[in-house]
């Protein structure tokens, strides 16, 4: 539809980015123009009220910027999951497999509880290996997994499958 097409105007792949071989897609440009940005806000904020999200989590750092617009909009509040050593207070944490080494986040323990309904947001689903940490520290918290919500999903790298066992049953939307 008319969102889709301009959401995509809006993304530029940059080749051989941050290595040879890769094609990185930055959404700066889909930031600096209103019009897009307002669209992915709405189409964000639309399905944390569909999933019946009660609470909003940007994962560091490209989702940091699309969820804080979207938990506004959508009258919910925003936690944000940081990369390690970040967060000031008690923190949960969780590690995962990079392509090569591990990586860490966290979540500040107090702010996810038993009764929440969280949605995750972030720009990009490539491997699913950050969105199926941060579905862990959700869980590892007490809350509900209320859905993942990217603007896209890097389809031949398969995160959908690899995110489908801690998704559990809960929705992946990729607009
Ligand atoms: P994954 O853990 O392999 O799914 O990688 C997802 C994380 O890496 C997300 O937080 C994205 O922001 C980032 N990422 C991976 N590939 C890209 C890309 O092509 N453009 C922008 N971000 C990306």
């Amino acid at each position: 539809d008319t969102t889709r097409e301009l959401l995509l105007s809006r993304i530029r792949d940059v080749r051989d980015y941050p290595k040879p071989g890769v094609v990185f897609k930055d959404i700066t440009p889909l930031l600096a123009d209103p019009r897009a940005f307002g669209a992915l806000t709405d189409a964000l904020a639309d399905l944390c009220v569909k999933h019946g999200a009660t609470k909003v989590v940007g994962l560091e750092a490209r989702g940091f910027i699309l969820a804080a617009p979207v938990a506004i909009r959508a009258g919910l509040g925003f936690i944000p999951v940081r990369k390690a050593g970040k967060l000031p207070g008690a923190t949960l944490s969780q590690a995962y497999e990079l392509e090569y080494g591990t990586a860490e986040i966290e979540v500040h323990a107090e702010d996810l509880n038993a009764g929440d309904r969280v949605m995750v947001i972030d720009d990009v689903l490539a491997t699913g290996g950050t969105a199926e940490a941060s579905l862990e520290l959700i869980r590892r918290a007490g809350a509900e997994v209320a859905g993942v919500a990217v603007l896209m999903e890097l389809g031949f790298l398969d995160g959908r499958a690899k995110l489908q066992p801690s998704l559990a049953g809960a929705p992946l939307e990729a607009l």
